[in-house]
């Protein structure tokens, strides 16, 4: 489904990914870790066509997407601060997707309350962006994402800015929601756990390279090397 070939992006002298080899299969859930400055949302936002690669491939279903542009990609974006147009209600913002693809109002109009019973905000379509929680406000995020169907949904902290109790919900939740859907996803944590709760690999990152892949299992039992071991904590 995707694959990415010696991806590297550079900033000034310093490569940011540093030759990034990772393939997601489909229906795989992969979860990418690692510090901040790693090359988290770098790496997500070459795959999502914002970020232009100085080197090497991203391929989606076999295809090299150098110059495809963001929207053509057919991959679905949850940024890291989610950016939901405060000017529009809940149903404007869930529907920015299928405008930009040309779906009429009335398809707009069903799809909108499809996902919003989706995501558990029935009803909320008139709902002004600025009167949601937090929480809200990242499943209105995520219902914006799911909207035209993406083949890959890549999600940057999406539970970031939720406290910890609603966060362990919305993990299992997500789970549950993505194996219904058959979706294929790359999300960006530094939760841990999150990402162990989700994940059916998880990816390490460490400056711009993957420092290890594996199930959650095996990099947990067998970190592969100490900057892997440190950064899941086990000090000594
Ligand atoms: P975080 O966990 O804090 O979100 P991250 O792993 O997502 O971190 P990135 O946002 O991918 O990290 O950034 C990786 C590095 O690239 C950082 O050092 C960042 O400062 C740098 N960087 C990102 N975008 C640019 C840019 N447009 N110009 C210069 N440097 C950049
Ligand atoms: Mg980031």
């Amino acid at each position: 489904m995707l694959t990415l070939v010696d991806a590297t992006v550079r900033f000034a002298a310093r490569a940011v990914l540093d030759r990034v080899g990772l393939a997601v299969d489909e229906h795989e859930i992969v979860c990418v870790l690692g510090p901040s400055g790693s090359g988290k949302s770098t790496l997500l936002r070459a795959v999502a066509g914002l970020q232009e690669l100085d080197a090497g491939q991203v391929l989606l279903g076999g295809r090299d997407q150098r110059g495809v542009p963001a929207h053509k990609r057919g991959v679905g974006l949850m940024f890291q601060d989610h950016q939901l147009f405060p000017q529009r209600d809940v149903a404007g913002n869930v529907a920015f997707g299928l405008r930009m693809h040309g779906a009429s109002r009335g398809e707009q109009a069903d799809r909108v309350a499809e996902l919003l019973d989706l995501v558990g905000l029935p009803g909320a379509q008139r709902r002004a962006v600025a009167s949601l929680s937090g929480g809200e406000q990242q499943r209105v995020a995520l219902a914006r994402a799911l909207a035209p169907r993406p083949r890959l949904l890549m999600l940057d902290e999406p539970l970031g800015q939720l406290d910890r109790s609603l966060r362990e919900r919305l993990v299992v939740e997500l789970r549950e929601l993505f194996d219904e859907l058959g979706t294929t996803v790359l999300a960006v944590t530094h939760d841990q756990g999150e990402a162990f709760a989700l994940a059916d690999r998880v990816v390490v990152m460490r400056e711009g390279r993957i420092a290890q892949s594996g199930t959650p299992l095996e990099v947990w039992q067998h970190p592969a090397d100490e900057f892997v071991a440190r950064f899941l904590g086990f000090d000594n």
